[in-house]
């Protein structure tokens, strides 16, 4: 299946939800600014992103000015998941993009300094470099995990 990973997205304003979780598996997905559909199609065709909307007419609008558009058919957020599943997003926890503000996650490591100059008890962690927000391979990503992966056997 050709994989659209690499692709940039905007999400409408009833997919926040979904947007955040595209970004825990590494899209690159814009919120919207406002509700205004001529401006989420201008935002779009600027940044070059597929629009991912439920909103049937706005998809029609998408197709009639040339603007990539994806479709939600589903209520439920793991159905909407599988929905791009079945487009080609692979559903795998990537730590790319902070889930709040879609902005670059820098790998760092958080670990307490030793006498010797090293760094022990190493925690992989990475942090936002737009909002500064820090994620940790915890427990919480050790969840979302498992939560992907059931979307991606059909369990949920
Ligand atoms: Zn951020």
């Amino acid at each position: 299946m050709e994989h659209r990973n690499k692709e940039r997205f905007l999400v409408d304003q009833m997919l926040l939800r979904l947007g955040r979780w595209l970004r825990l598996v590494g899209l690159n997905v814009a919120n919207p600014e406002d509700a205004d559909d001529t401006k989420l199609l201008q935002k779009a065709r600027l940044e070059n992103r597929t629009l991912i909307t439920r909103d049937r007419n706005l998809a029609e609008l998408c197709r009639s000015v040339g603007v990539d558009c994806i479709l939600i058919n589903s209520n439920g957020l793991h159905d909407q998941m599988k929905e791009m599943a079945r487009i080609g997003i692979k559903l795998q926890l990537n730590p790319q993009r902070c889930t709040i503000c879609n902005g670059t996650l820098m790998e760092a490591v958080k670990g307490t300094n030793s006498e010797n100059g090293h760094f022990s008890n190493l925690e992989k962690m990475w942090e936002c470099e737009a909002c500064g927000k820090l994620y940790w391979a915890g427990s919480h990503w050790k969840k979302i995990e498992e939560i992907l992966d059931k979307i991606g056997s059909g369990e949920f």
